[in-house]
């Protein structure tokens, strides 16, 4: 069904690399004849593909500057209005978003809401850990590694500041291996002890989805650098400074990280829509939410099953990029009351940062590891972050 002329306008909700990309290009395409609101908790867009920065992060103060670009600069040449709030609730049925900030009626809509923490019930796993997802969260994180660091000075005998992180793909493995190479005493104090680092992945295998030899290439570095890894065991409660694992042991550390997994919003689980894992809502092949034309929803918050090879589109910011622009066609496809097409997502690559300088990764097929795919990842990471400063459509990421 095509939409009906009127003025409300097309509302994206989260200002992430999904929904960013999705007001870009229906700018682009339209030349400013589709009203556009991008609205966002944040007056920023948070780099959060490089939220595992943490030494970098703590050596500035917890200072943001780096891993946001503010929104205003990225939409100064578009007829996107950019609204801040936190989005409360979604009537689908009667065309509205309640933002905490007022009220917001819609034509068509895209949910781009990204994901949070999922913490499967684990007791005292959302109170007594830190994470990476959000850039509060990351600060947090590095303001109190900050502090265990500092205080690890007065530490008696052999004893180091000991720091645990959960899960094994490819956020715990760059957070792990970023923490046990920063040079803490240039960062925290000249005296601080270097921390002991332990990844403990859980029951699913490490660094699921990467060639094997790369998955050796991440666990030797990871040996190289300090962090000892605890494989197979699912994590049962955490409390303070200790975690308890399903073979009944207990490991003592000074902080915990959560890096164990994601679902979708609670706000979003609440939608009358189909759910996948997690609360995602389960798309079309066009990436429309059903039961509601004109309504999209793009990134971390969708499960999007490839109808040819059934594999899920794994919650990337590569896969984000590439869904927006497919939504983004369909959204004025809709406007103009022309077919929709479906989406099909070819993965360009997967590079892990491994630490000073280090990386593995397969790109197009190729395997490619050491600093070539640290300098890889940096250079693309790079690439996107000036590119959406400097106002133009988001590259590749
Ligand atoms: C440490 C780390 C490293 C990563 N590395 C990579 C990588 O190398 N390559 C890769 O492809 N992917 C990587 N990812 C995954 C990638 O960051 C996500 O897949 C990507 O952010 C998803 O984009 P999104 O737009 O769906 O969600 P997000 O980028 O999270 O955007 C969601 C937006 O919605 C806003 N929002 C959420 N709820 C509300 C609300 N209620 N009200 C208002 N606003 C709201 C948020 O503020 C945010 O701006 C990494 C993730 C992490 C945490």
């Amino acid at each position: 069904m095509a939409g009906e002329a009127g003025t409300e306008p097309l509302v994206i909700l989260g200002a992430g690399y999904a929904g960013l990309t999705v007001a870009h290009e229906v700018f682009r395409r339209t030349k400013g004849s589709v009203p556009i609101v991008l609205a966002d908790r944040h007056p920023v867009h948070v780099l959060r593909t490089e939220l595992y920065e943490i030494g970098k992060l703590a050596s500035a103060g917890g200072n943001p500057a780096r891993w946001t670009v503010p929104l205003a600069r990225v939409f100064e040449r578009t007829n996107v209005v950019t609204r801040q709030g936190t989005v409360e609730r979604i009537n689908l049925a009667a065309h509205r978003v309640d933002l905490d900030t007022g009220s917001l009626g819609y034509r068509a809509l895209a949910i781009c809401l990204g994901s949070v923490a999922a913490y499967y019930g684990i007791p005292g796993a959302a109170e007594q850990t830190y994470q990476v997802y959000r850039l509060s969260g990351a600060q947090r994180l590095a303001a109190e590694i900050l502090k265990v660091e500092k205080a690890s000075v007065d530490l008696r005998g052999e004893r180091r500041p000991r720091i645990l992180v959960v899960g094994g793909g490819s956020t715990g493995t760059e957070l792990a291996a970023e923490i046990a190479t920063t040079d803490w005493t240039k960062v925290a104090e000249p005296h601080a002890r270097p921390p002991d680092v332990f990844l403990i992945t859980g029951s699913l295998p490490f660094l699921v989805g990467l060639p094997p030899r790369l998955i050796e290439y991440a666990r030797k570095i990871l040996k190289r650098s300090g962090v000892t890894m605890v494989h197979g065991l699912n994590v049962t409660e955490v409390e303070p400074g200790k975690v308890h694992t399903e073979d009944g042991s207990v490991l003592a550390g000074d902080l915990v990280v959560w890096c164990a997994g994601l679902a979708a919003p609670s706000l979003v689980r609440g939608l009358p829509v189909p759910h996948g894992k997690g609360g995602r809502i389960r798309v079309e092949p066009t990436l429309a939410v059903p039961g509601f034309p004109g309504v999209v929803a793009v990134g971390d918050v969708v499960e999007f099953q490839d109808p040819e090879t059934g594999m899920l589109v794994p919650g990337t910011a590569q896969a984000a990029l590439a869904e927006a622009r497919t939504a983004a066609a369909n959204l004025v496809a809709w406007w103009n009351g022309a077919p929709l097409t479906p989406f099909r997502y070819r993965e360009r690559g997967v590079i892990v940062a491994l630490g000073l300088g280090e990386g593995a990764g397969a790109v197009r097929h190729l395997t490619i590891w050491g600093s070539p795919a640290a300098l890889l990842k940096r250079a693309v990471q790079r690439d996107y972050a000036l590119g959406v400063a400097r106002g133009e459509p988001p590259a590749i990421l």
